[in-house]
């Protein structure tokens, strides 16, 4: 454009100045305002040439948000039709980096492409040289489109080969213990149970038996709401491992997890096979006795804490562990495990988690677990009636529904906010509310109460207070957040719901409605919060998983729960959540048919891969693929 007259006037509305200049080019005339930048009157002068960017208001006029002056009657090359915007870098002006671009032009086209020829046809993307000039110099957004998500596809196939070939690399030096599947304990134990497997749950358990039969030792991650089915799954693997004559062990993060497992398998089991608990309180008499019938294998089942991997616990054949919430569990800790079976070899692992993972992580970040996933309840959904409300008529209301409910002989949880800083100030705030209760609006009831400043014995007292219904309230902390299943509680009342995330309230929301009289969820809060109004929406917790990383991102998931994510440049997760499993089933396909990518028509893709995302040796590996960074949502150049 040239400037044909310029000029800063007072805007009239508002405070400031706004410049305006009359431009014209071939295309004809506009008027073209900067707000806010007086400067710009004096550096620009009229016939000066200037190259303009930014939203084009109403016919012709313009609304400034970059400019470059150039020098000469026409605009450089690197300008014309679509320009890409680089994010700018220290010391390099985006205008350089236009430049460099343009003059990388022509090198483009020598450009090896890693992708084989048959994945680009069977899946009609454009040529590597084709794509990266499409997104230097689009011709139109549709091109650069097709250009971008040939990019971000190849860097997510890529990704899935790393992580695929690693996974591999694991397997075969995770010398395992094959377990045959006789079916001794198993069949008669199946027909002996009060239900049919769902048909979710039959696949699950021919997943793992695939698993346990193998040479490698099983690395699998079961996904499932409580009430899923997931013990019943756990219990069918372990019962494998007893049935040839070798041992498994179920481990939890708490006692009172571990004690619930012990009551949930003996009840499934009904005396087939005897079972032991270990924990941190069992008297030492009791453990010395154990730990006799665990070394000469007389015990074949084991369900304990973190005491069961403490040094003096020796099986005398583990082939299988079963790990609940094994986000909770370190990697030292998973280690010690390992280290429990004999000679070297390493037992199977099942991985049991309440807490549902989206597929762009389940793809990603745990890329190292094969999963199965439980998405329906045996018994079907039934959903919680949910509310999140404000303001005090509303909380009266909702306290004369809980009286209601108490009426009937049902129970209520109260859950208080969470307090982030200091456990002791949550606890603190606990107290205050129980009391608060006690002598107002649960007057005439039993109100206890629990939180984790609590002695364990008196944590326990309040839960089997709660449990065995002699109180009618449990006022808590988010300690109930996991294991406890009272199924006569109906109501779950959460205080500033907006302090917890959508997972906790899903899981705090999953302890109600579990038995025959359905539940309701009150969350004090700002119902238009997203989060809220997702859960009072929304009851399938694999959605709310998906709908939490979309709400949050990747890189805050990801950070939240200490996994890694590597630095992508072209894909965005989970938006491109759709190339990334194409990504995976290609990479899948290739690797199995060419594991080492060895082929003459996979050495560029080999390459690719190794410069890309590290070598092959598994600790630059891990290094390359975790490094901690959110989602790069930058590096594309929008035309
Ligand atoms: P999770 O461990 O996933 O929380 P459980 O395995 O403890 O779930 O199962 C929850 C409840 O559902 C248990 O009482 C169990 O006996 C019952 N259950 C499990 N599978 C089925 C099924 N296929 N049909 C009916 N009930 C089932
Ligand atoms: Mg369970």
């Amino acid at each position: 454009m040239v400037v044909k007259e310029i000029a800063s006037r007072p805007m009239r509305r508002r405070r400031g100045v706004r410049v305006e200049a009359r431009v014209a080019d071939d295309s004809g005339p506009a008027l073209a305002i900067w707000f806010n930048q007086p400067w710009v009157a004096r550096q620009l002068a009229p016939g000066a040439n200037v190259l303009l960017r930014g939203a084009l208001k109403r016919r012709h006029e313009f609304h400034v948000r970059e400019w470059e002056p150039f020098e000469g009657a026409e605009a450089p090359v690197h300008t014309r039709g679509l320009v890409a915007m680089y994010p700018a870098a220290q010391g390099i002006t985006k205008r350089l980096l236009r430049e460099l671009a343009q003059r990388a032009r022509d090198a483009v086209r020598e450009v090896p492409d890693p992708l084989p020829a048959s994945l680009r046809v069977a899946e009609r993307l454009p040529d590597r040289p084709a794509a990266l000039a499409a997104a230097h110099f689009p011709e139109a957004d549709a091109e650069f489109e097709a250009a971008r998500r040939r990019l971000a596809f190849e860097e997510l196939l890529l990704l899935e080969l790393a992580l695929g070939r690693r996974r591999r690399a694991r397997q075969a030096a995770r010398r395992g213990t094959p377990l045959g599947l006789g079916g001794e304990l198993v069949d008669p134990w199946r027909a002996s149970l009060p239900f049919e497997l769902t048909r979710e749950q039959g696949r699950a358990v021919e997943e793992v038996d695939r698993d346990l039969a193998a040479e490698h030792a099983m690395q699998r991650l079961l996904m499932g709401e409580v009430g899923s089915g997931k013990t019943v799954v756990a219990l069918h693997a372990m019962l494998r491992a007893i049935e040839s004559g070798r041992q498994a062990a179920l481990m939890a993060p708490t006692e009172t997890l571990a004690e619930q497992h012990l009551a949930t398998l003996d009840r499934l089991l009904g005396g087939l096979v005897p079972l032991a608990l270990l924990t941190g309180s069992t008297p030492a008499s009791r453990r010395r006795e154990l730990l006799g019938r665990l070394e000469t294998g007389e015990l074949g089942l084991l369900v304990g804490t973190h005491a069961l991997i403490e040094a003096p616990v020796r099986f005398r054949d583990l082939a299988l562990t079963v790990v609940d919430e094994e986000h909770r569990f370190g990697v030292r800790q998973r280690e010690a495990l390992v280290a429990k079976a004999p000679d070297g070899r390493t037992p199977h692992l099942l991985h049991l988690t309440a807490t549902p993972i989206p597929r762009t992580l389940e793809l990603t970040s745990y890329g190292d677990l094969e999963t199965t996933a439980l998405r329906e309840l045996p018994s079907g959904r039934r959903s919680v009636e949910t509310h999140v409300v404000s303001g005090e008529r509303a909380r009266a209301r909702a306290y004369e529904r809980i009286r209601e409910e108490i009426a009937r002989g049902r129970q209520c949880f109260v859950v208080c906010p969470l307090v982030e800083v200091s456990e002791a100030l949550q606890a603190r705030a606990a107290t205050v509310e129980a009391e608060r209760l006690r002598e107002t609006e649960f007057r005439d009831h039993r109100v206890a109460l629990v939180h984790g400043q609590l002695p364990s014995r008196d944590k326990a007292a309040a839960m089997r207070e709660f449990a065995t219904g002699s109180a009618d309230v449990l006022v808590a902390t988010s300690v109930v957040e996991v294991g406890i299943d009272v199924p006569n509680a109906t109501v779950m009342l959460i205080e500033e719901a907006e302090r917890y995330g959508l997972s906790q309230l899903h899981q705090l929301r999953g302890r109600v409605g579990r038995g025959a009289h359905g539940g309701l969820c009150v969350l004090f809060g700002d119902a238009k919060l997203p989060r809220l109004a997702a859960i009072a929406t929304e009851s399938d917790g694999f959605r709310l998983a998906e709908i939490d990383l979309e709400l949050r991102g990747a890189g805050e998931v990801l950070g939240t729960r200490q996994h890694g994510l590597p630095r992508l440049k072209f894909a965005t997760l989970p938006e491109d959540e759709e190339l990334l499993v194409l990504g995976r089933a290609w990479a899948e396909r290739l690797l199995e048919g060419d594991p080492e990518l060895e082929a003459p028509e996979h050495v560029l893709l080999q390459d690719a891969v190794d410069s890309r995302f590290g070598d092959r040796s598994a600790g630059a590996q891990d290094e390359a693929l975790s490094e901690r960074s959110p989602v790069a949502r930058s590096g594309r150049p929008p035309a």
